[in-house]
C-alpha cells in the first residue's frame, strides 16, 4: 500500500537468512517444499545461510558487504527482522545501509510483519504455509516501497529500532508467556490470551502522546526527565489493562489490530484499554480483532489515537515491556515514528 519506489529488476540477488529453529522448527523443509524452486524459477538469485543463534543475523549484517545483494531477506519470524534492521542501523554507514531493501518469508509463530505486508497487497487473509507461499510471491515481484520505523529511547542504552509494535501489559504478558507454546506456532497467542485471562491484572503507569494531527518530521524528543512538550496530550488514566503500539497493520497472522495502518504514513496506532474492563468484555475486544472489528464493538474501555510519539512511565514495580516482540528493558520509554525511514519488498 506504501508509495512504490521501484522494482527490482531481474535477476535479482538476495541474501536469504533462514532462521532453523523459527517457529515449529521446520524454516528449512517448508524452504525445500516451497520456496526454492519458486526463486530459482523467477530469477531470483539467493545465497542462503541459516543462522545459528541469537544475534547471528545482527552480526552478519553489521559485517556485510552490502554491494553483493540487491536485497537482504529473512525466512523466520518478526524477531530476526528486528535483528537485520537494528544490525544495519549499528553500522557506521547506517544511513545508506537501512536503505537496502529487505524482505520476509514467514516461517516463525510470530508472522506479524509478513501478515500486513499481505494484507497490504489486497490478497485475502491467510495462514501458515498459505501465507508463505503467497509471501514467495510477493518477493519474486520484487515490488520496493518505503515502510517506517520507529526509534525507542529506554532510560539507558543506545535506542533501538522497531518496525511493528511496542506492548505493555497484558499484550506484552501473553507474547512473552506464550514463549513456551511456540511449538503450536501462531495459535500460541490464543493458549496464552486465555491463560492470561484467567489472571486478569491491572498495570499502572502514565502514558502521553503527540496526536497525529499534524505533519512532524524530524521530531526532537525532551530526555525522558523532563516534562513533555505543551502539544502533547496527557491521558488521565493511570490504571490500564494494556498499551499497544502498533505501526503496521497486524499484531500476528490472525490479529487484524490496525485496519487501516499502511507501511509508510507516519502513524503509529496507540491503543490502550482503560482497567475495569470485565474479562468477557476483553476477550470479545480480541475475538474481534480477528476480523479488524475490535473498534466497532463500542467497547468503552478502549482507546484507539494516531499519533507521531509517546512516552510510556510505568509505576507498577515489575512487568515486561516488549518491542517487535522482544522484551527490553522494563521502565520508562519513548517511542517517535521516522517516516518511510527503512525500504521493504511488498505488493
Ligand atoms: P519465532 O516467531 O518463531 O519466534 P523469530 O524470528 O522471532 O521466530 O526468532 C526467534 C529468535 O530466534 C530470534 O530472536 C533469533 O535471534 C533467534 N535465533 C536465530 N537463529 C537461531 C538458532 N539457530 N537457534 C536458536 N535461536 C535462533
Ligand atoms: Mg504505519
Amino acid at each position: 500500500d506504501g508509495v512504490l519506489l521501484h522494482g527490482l529488476s531481474r535477476p535479482f540477488r538476495i541474501l536469504l537468512l533462514v532462521n532453523p529453529e523459527s517457529g515449529k522448527g521446520q524454516a528449512r523443509t517448508l524452504y525445500k517444499n516451497h520456496i526454492q524452486r519458486m526463486l530459482n524459477e523467477a530469477g531470483v538469485i539467493h545465497t542462503l545461510i541459516p543462522t545459528e543463534r541469537q544475534d547471528h543475523a545482527r552480526e552478519l549484517v553489521k559485517e556485510a558487504d552490502l554491494s553483493l545483494w540487491d536485497a537482504i531477506v529473512i525466512m523466520s519470524g518478526d524477531g530476526l527482522l528486528y535483528e537485520v534492521i537494528n544490525g544495519l542501523l549499528e553500522r557506521s554507514d547506517c544511513e545508506e545501509a537501512i536503505q537496502t531493501p529487505l524482505g520476509i518469508l514467514p516461517s516463525g509463530s510470530g508472522n506479524a510483519l509478513a501478515a500486513s505486508i499481505h494484507y497490504y497487497s489486497g490478497a485475502p487473509q491467510m495462514c501458515s504455509e498459505d501465507l508463505l507461499v503467497s509471501c514467495g510471491f510477493l518477493l519474486c515481484k520484487g515490488l520496493v516501497s518505503r515502510m517506517d520505523l520507529v526509534s525507542i529511547h529506554l532510560s539507558s542504552g543506545p535506542c533501538l529500532f522497531s518496525f511493528l509494535s511496542m506492548a505493555w501489559g497484558f499484550v506484552a504478558d501473553v507474547d512473552i508467556e506464550s514463549e513456551k507454546y511456540r511449538h503450536l506456532g501462531a495459535a500460541r497467542f490464543t493458549i496464552g490470551t486465555l491463560v492470561r485471562l484467567a489472571s486478569l491484572r491491572v498495570y499502572k503507569g502514565k502514558l502521553a502522546y503527540l496526536p497525529a494531527t499534524r505533519d512532524s518530521s524530524d521530531l526532537q524528543l525532551p530526555p525522558l526527565d523532563q516534562p513533555v512538550p505543551e502539544d502533547w496530550v496527557v491521558v488521565p488514566e493511570e490504571d490500564f489493562v494494556l498499551m499497544l503500539a502498533m505501526y503496521q497493520s497486524h499484531l500476528a497472522e490472525d490479529l487484524l489490530a490496525a485496519p487501516d495502518a499502511q507501511l509508510d504514513d507516519g502513524v503509529i496506532h496507540l491503543f490502550y484499554v482503560k482497567a475495569g474492563i470485565s474479562r468477557s468484555a476483553l476477550l470479545r475486544l480480541f475475538l474481534a480483532m480477528e476480523k479488524g472489528a475490535h473498534l466497532d464493538t463500542n467497547c468503552q474501555h478502549l482507546v484507539h489515537a494516531k499519533v507521531r510519539a509517546l512516552r510510556l512511565e510505568p509505576k507498577s514495580p515489575e512487568g515486561i515491556i516488549t518491542v517487535d516482540g522482544e522484551v527490553v528493558e522494563y521502565g520508562p520509554v519513548q517511542a517517535v515514528v521516522q517516516r518511510g525511514r527503512s525500504r521493504m519488498i511488498s505488493g
